[in-house]
């Protein structure tokens, strides 16, 4: 049983004019279509491990055989983080957040302007690839980054949402101006699905 690449839950120019039609092509077909295809390649020389879900394999990175333990490491990471990616965001989205999520921002940051503040810094300041997350730690919210496609289920973390900062996420509409993606990027924020994740976390 292979792993596929799901679909975007909207059309590929529904985030305009924050993320342009084309990034989300490439990103989401070549891209996020390459770690799904890697993925199965690894998997194919241990089949025993083909019906363990992404989430499964990275809890357990240090149990996958050597021989493939950074492929998966960095296709299920890869194939993991950009589906959580895709839900969280939408059209006709962002504005300050909601529900459950919104109390648990303020009271782990002071407010969401300062919660946005100190994310964008984690996300600002991840030399290289890689991603910024908001884990859940049961009573409070922290912010983290990884590099590269880790994620922190490996470190059997509690993901409530993430945001990618690869190169590839916003280079062709803003070039190297991460910071201005980071702050487009509150604009298409899906809150009703952060609610969601975050009650079921
Ligand atoms: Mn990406």
């Amino acid at each position: 049983m292979a792993h596929s690449l799901p679909p975007l839950p909207y059309p590929s120019d529904a985030l305009e004019p924050f993320i342009d039609r084309q990034t989300m092509e490439i990103h989401h077909g070549k891209h996020h279509g390459a770690y799904v295809t890697n993925l199965n390649a690894a998997l194919d020389k241990h089949p025993d491990l083909r019906s363990r879900s992404v989430e499964d394999l990275l809890r357990g990175i240090d149990s996958v055989p050597e021989d493939i333990r950074t492929a998966v490491r960095n296709n299920a990471g890869g194939h993991s983080n950009h589906t959580m990616f895709w839900q969280i965001m939408g059209p006709n989205a962002g504005g300050p957040p909601t529900g459950a999520i919104s109390d648990a921002l303020v009271s782990s940051f002071g407010g969401f302007e300062a919660f946005q503040e100190q994310f964008a810094k984690a996300a600002t300041g991840r030399f290289g690839s890689g991603w910024a997350w908001v884990i859940d730690r049961g009573r409070t919210l922290a912010i983290e980054s990884t590099a590269n496609q880790d994620s922190p289920l490996m470190e059997d973390k509690t993901i409530v949402f993430g945001i990618d900062v690869w190169e590839h996420a916003y280079y062709l509409k803003y070039q190297n101006r991460r910071p201005e993606y980071i702050n487009a990027w509150w604009n298409v924020v899906n809150w009703a699905e952060i609610n969601k994740r975050f009650q079921s976390s």
